[in-house]
């Protein structure tokens, strides 16, 4: 393993998945395939061309923030609720979107302190604290794929869970390699167009072979897709995406969330009339819809009987009535909740 520094960054791992293209490098790590020239960093900012050296990641072990959150703030409502999990945020993104809530650590701000942490220090970080799970989450952990794997199999073996928080724009050979690690992926699902998705810098196909391959290695998936008006708010395409989800399962779980103004977007929040119409389509599709961002209750129905069966209020989960495995104690319906 290489450890170098340069312009106080570490350079610390050379990257997986990339080739040379005459005198530059290519990354291959994601649909961008970047050409990447000498000394120069692919869209992302986190992967560098180190000449006569090869495609390095810039990222590998720094961090921009870590604290403990409710499993649901990721969100996940459907596993191991009213858990904690153990939240790890680095830098960069492989997306350009104007409205994007994180911008400070997914554009790199250079005046953005970052920290080092080894995975060993993670791990007994998550064992102080009496956590189960690690997430990978805040920037887009795909990005810093070298780390993501090598702690990923570490984690697994001192038998604790990995989650990961991504927009899901990863080509699927990383992604398969990755996928055995992974216990929980929350996706972020934009847009549903393949004209709007290139305007955010993504691709629309890529997110949803991932989102279909982790379905097919049996991760547990939840979607995320926040509601921003001027993007996204266009309701034959909203029903398009919907009917996509149901065509997986009616059991996927949605997550609709509300924009706030951020970064290069200015457009006032999403109306909640607006966030309850694009509710009841999900609903009229799919068994398990919530809203976030968005003060209140949020609730779990049994899709089969329509008890509740647990309720949250914001994060924090105030009632819990699966059984033991996760099904309705009522009826024994299984409503696909991981305990
Ligand atoms: S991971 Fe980064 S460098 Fe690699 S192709 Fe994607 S955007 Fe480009």
């Amino acid at each position: 393993m290489m450890s170098t520094s340069e312009n106080g960054l570490n350079l610390k791992k050379e990257a997986l998945f990339w080739s040379t293209s005459g005198k530059d490098v290519q990354c291959l790590l994601c649909p961008h395939k970047c050409i990447i020239e000498e000394d120069g960093t692919g869209l992302c900012k986190v992967r560098k061309h180190v000449p006569g050296k090869g495609l390095f990641s810039l990222s590998y072990g720094l961090f921009s923030s870590i604290s403990v959150d409710p499993v649901e703030k990721k969100p996940l409502y459907h596993w191991h609720p009213g858990s904690k999990i153990l939240s790890l945020g680095s830098v960069g993104c492989n997306m350009t979107c104007p409205f994007c809530q994180n911008w400070p650590i997914a554009t790199w701000d250079r005046d953005l302190k970052l920290f080092s942490q080894n995975i060993d220090q993670i791990i007994e970080l998550a064992k102080t604290h009496g956590l189960e799970s690690i997430a990978f989450t805040y920037n887009e952990p795909l990005v810093g794929f070298e780390f993501l794997m090598d702690a990923a199999t570490k984690i697994k073996d001192a038998n604790l869970n990995v989650v990961i928080v991504s927009n899901g724009l990863i080509n699927k050979q990383p992604l398969s390699l990755l996928s055995p690690y992974l216990d929980a992926a929350n996706i972020d699902l934009k847009v549903f167009t393949e004209e709007c998705y290139k305007k955010l810098g993504g691709n629309l196909e890529t997110v949803k072979e991932s989102i279909l391959l982790l379905v097919e290695e049996g991760i547990h998936l939840e979607i995320t897709h926040l509601i921003v008006p001027g993007i996204n708010d266009d309701l034959e395409s909203f029903q398009s995406m919907v009917r996509w989800i149901r065509s997986i399962s009616g059991d996927m779980i949605l997550h609709l969330t509300r924009y706030f103004p951020n970064y290069l977007w200015n457009e006032t929040p999403t109306s909640l009339n607006l966030m309850e119409e694009f509710e009841g389509i999900a609903r009229s599709q799919l068994n398990f819809v919530y809203l976030g961002n968005i003060p209140g209750e949020s609730v779990t129905y049994c899709k089969r009987c329509g008890r509740e069966i647990i309720v949250r209020n914001g994060y924090l989960v105030s009632l819990c009535r699966t059984d033991s495995k996760g099904k309705c104690p009522y009826c024994g319906s299984d409503n696909y909740i991981e305990i």
